[in-house]
C-alpha cells in the first residue's frame, strides 16, 4: 500500500440516506470524507489495494441510492476554500469541489461578477458541476470553466484540464462520459474558472474565458439570479401540487 492510504480507516455501515437530498438509500459498505486532495487520493489507493469498487459522492442531490446499499468504498466530497484573484480585467474564481454550488453563485453576484448567475439555483456541490456541465438559462458552466483538476484513476495522479481537454457538451463531459480508454473524473479535487465583472469588456463567448456579459450593474445580476429562483420555486410548487 502506497503512503496515502496508510493509516486511513473508513467507516463501515454507513447510512446513504443521511447524505442524500431526498433522504432515502441503503448503507455505504465503507465510507469516508475527504477534506483534502490526499485523502481522496488515500482513498482511491485504499479502495485499489482491496479491490474494491470507488464511489464519489457531492451533496447528493441527484442521486437514488438503492436500498441494499453500495458495495465499496463511498468518497463523501468535502474539500472547501474558494479563493480569488483579479487577472486582465476579469476575476479567477478557484472553489474547492466540496463547496455548495449556490453559495459560490450567491457570493459571485453578490460582488458584481458576472458569468454565474442563471446557475443559482442548482443544488449539490462546486465539484459536480463539471461532470454533466450543469447549465440553465442558456448559461453552461463550461462558459467559464477554466481548469478542472480531477484524479485519473489510471494513473492515480491529480491531473488539471484545460477547458477543451474536459470536452464539454450538453449535460455531458469527459468525466462522465470519457469513454473506455480514459476513465476519469471520478473524484474531482476543484474547478477554476474566470468570471468577467459585471459592465466588464466581454466580446464574445469563448470557452472557458469571461462570458459575454449583458447586464451593465451588480444590481441587474441579482435580479437576474432572483427571477431564475422564483421560477425554480413556481416549478417545485407545481411539482409538488
Ligand atoms: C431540484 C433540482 C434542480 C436541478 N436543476 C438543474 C439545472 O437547472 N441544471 C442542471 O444542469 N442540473 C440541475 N440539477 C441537477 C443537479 O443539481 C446537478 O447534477 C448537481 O451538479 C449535482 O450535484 P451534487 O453535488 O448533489 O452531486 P451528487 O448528487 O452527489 O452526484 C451526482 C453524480 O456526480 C458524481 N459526482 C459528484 N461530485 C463529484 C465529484 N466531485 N467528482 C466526481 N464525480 C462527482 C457522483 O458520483 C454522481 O454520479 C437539478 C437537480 C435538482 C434535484
Amino acid at each position: 500500500m502506497t503512503r496515502y492510504a496508510q493509516g486511513m480507516t473508513p467507516l463501515e455501515h454507513v447510512r446513504l440516506a443521511d447524505h442524500c437530498t431526498r433522504g432515502v438509500g441503503g448503507p455505504a459498505r465503507y465510507f469516508v470524507e475527504a477534506h483534502d486532495e490526499s485523502a481522496v487520493l488515500a482513498a482511491f489507493e485504499w479502495a485499489r489495494a482491496r479491490r474494491v469498487p470507488l464511489h464519489v459522492l457531492g451533496g447528493g442531490s441527484n442521486l437514488v441510492v438503492a436500498d441494499e446499499g453500495v458495495d465499496g468504498l463511498v468518497v463523501k466530497i468535502a474539500l472547501r476554500g474558494v479563493d480569488t484573484r483579479e487577472a486582465d480585467g476579469a476575476v479567477e474564481l478557484t472553489a474547492a469541489a466540496g463547496e455548495p454550488w449556490d453559495e459560490l453563485v450567491r457570493r459571485s453576484v453578490d460582488r458584481g461578477w458576472a458569468g454565474l448567475e442563471c446557475l443559482s439555483g442548482i443544488p449539490g456541490l462546486v465539484g459536480a458541476t463539471p461532470m454533466q456541465n450543469v447549465g440553465a438559462y442558456g448559461q453552461e458552466v463550461s462558459d467559464t470553466v477554466s481548469v478542472v483538476r480531477a484524479l485519473d484513476p489510471s494513473t492515480g495522479r491529480i491531473v488539471a484540464f484545460g477547458n477543451r481537454e474536459c470536452r464539454f457538451t450538453y449535460r455531458d463531459s469527459l468525466f462522465r462520459s470519457g469513454g473506455p480508454d480514459r476513465y476519469v473524473g471520478r473524484a474531482a479535487s476543484d474547478i477554476r474558472g474566470r468570471s468577467a465583472r459585471a459592465g466588464g469588456h466581454g466580446r464574445g463567448r469563448h470557452r472557458g474565458r469571461p462570458a459575454q456579459v449583458p447586464f451593465r450593474t451588480a444590481p441587474r445580476l441579482c435580479r437576474a439570479r432572483d427571477q431564475y429562483r422564483r421560477a425554480l420555486e413556481h416549478v417545485e410548487q407545481v411539482a409538488g401540487a
